[in-house]
């Protein structure tokens, strides 16, 4: 890395995407942001916009193959703006891993061992790593002279004591397959968490914070003076609060149940559980924002579909109130965490014993900025805080190239 080189460009592949930050981490401005959709589907498209040159939002639509050629596609749009992937300037790219096992407990620069134990996790997380992986193999392909940092989704939870990390089953079957909960949204929890001590004006050391990341997957997370002790999310991410489009926690027998009685595959039970579920197995609909205009409009199945919702977040916190024994705060984040005040307010309410309340004009506000939404009085700060997980992903591998 030469002493000019400050940007990290941050890269979350999907199976058919690309999402991509160019970050400068001299003041940690964003240059450039973008998306590559549909990759290997005849309407891909790609829509990028270059921030630093202050431009506008431009798409192209029209087939990208595969991630190499998103990944070019990405480049010809970054050399258009002055911004190339083959910049001295560039420091490193970050690449967002889903799981990192019990292996990977910090961010670590790519080598072929690296990739290995990677590829080792596929079966603890066949839908994400094979994704992450494939990013990683085009990225290397197309600058293999720059650092490749892996920043996992699972490392902030590897804190995680057993007594809360192990299924309660046979031991030896749980450890010859690798059962137990890793968790994921680590990268958020871990950002969130942190960034919700600052607004506090203390130290992570000296917080105890229950992080709620509600967005399309969601999950909950108890944080004890900045380390991880409990999340929701389990072996895969079906497990805890009920979200978008998966059931959350539920009774396993229910899948013995459907294939048994009611004739289902296990795929076929894969996709009811996890794309079928939740608000939009309820309802329909898995937009909180469609959700509360049917409730506006007495819509009964949505306010069933949202009651529901909230009865697990309100369980959740109960259970990490107890987990962390004393609750500095409890905080907000991810699309419906941030933008969403009924989910707010219904979370906290009749919580008031427990030191948690929720003023309704701050809950009101809308901004971009950590925020409390507690009325003074209150024992427990209820908090709203943006995540950022592309800037977590930025500094950790910034900080790591540039040690
Ligand atoms: P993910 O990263 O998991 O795809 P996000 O964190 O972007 O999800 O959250 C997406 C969800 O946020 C949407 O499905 C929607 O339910 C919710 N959401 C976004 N904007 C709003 C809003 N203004 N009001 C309520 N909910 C919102």
């Amino acid at each position: 890395m030469t002493a000019t080189a400050t940007r990290v460009l941050v890269l979350n592949s999907g199976s058919s995407s690309l999402k991509y930050q160019l970050l400068d981490m001299t003041d940690a401005t964003r240059l450039a942001v973008g998306l590559v959709e549909r990759i290997g589907e005849e309407t891909s498209r790609l829509s990028h916009t270059p921030l630093a040159a202050g431009g506008d939002k431009r798409e192209t639509e029209g087939p990208i193959a595969d991630h190499e050629a998103a990944l070019k596609a990405v480049g010809a749009e970054l050399t258009a703006d002055g911004l190339g992937l083959d910049s001295p300037e560039l420091a490193a790219i970050g690449h967002r891993v889903v799981h990192g096992g019990l292996e990977f407990t910090e961010p670590t620069v790519i080598d072929d061992a690296v990739l290995k134990e990677i590829e080792r996790l596929v079966p603890v997380a066949p839908l994400h790593n094979p994704a992450n992986l494939t990013g990683i193999r085009t990225a290397r392909a197309l600058r293999p002279d720059l650092p490749q940092v892996a920043v996992f989704d699972t490392a902030f939870h590897t804190t995680m004591p057993e007594h809360a990390a192990r299924y309660a089953i046979d031991v030896a079957t749980a450890d010859a397959h690798r059962i137990r909960r890793y968790g994921f949204h680590g990268t958020s929890h871990a950002y969130v968490s942190r960034k919700t001590a600052e607004l506090l004006g203390k130290d992570p050391a000296e917080v105890n914070v229950i992080v709620l990341h509600l967005g399309n997957g969601a999950s909950a997370s108890a944080v004890a003076g900045g380390r991880c002790v409990d999340t929701s999310m389990g072996l895969t991410p079906l497990e805890g609060l009920v979200m978008g489009t998966r059931s959350g926690d539920i009774d396993p027998a229910v899948t013995f149940h459907l294939k048994r009685v009611a004739g289902m595959s296990e795929d076929e039970v894969d996709v009811l559980l996890n794309k079928k579920s939740g608000l939009i197995g309820l309802c329909g609909d898995n937009d909180m924002r469609e959700i509360r205009r049917r409730i506006d409009e007495g819509d009964e199945r949505a306010a069933l579909a949202f009651d529901i919702y909230i009865h697990r977040l309100k369980k959740y916190i109960g259970a990490y109130s107890a987990v962390l024994g004393r609750v500095d705060a409890v905080a907000f984040t991810a699309g419906v965490g941030e933008n969403a005040a009924p989910v707010r307010e219904a979370a906290v309410a009749g919580l008031e014993e427990m030191g948690l309340a929720v003023d309704a004009s701050l809950n009101a506000v809308r901004s971009g900025e950590p925020r409390l939404i507690s009325p003074e009085y209150a024992r427990v700060a209820v908090a709203v805080v943006p995540t950022d997980e592309e800037l977590e992903i930025a500094q950790q591998t910034y900080a790591l190239v540039s040690a």
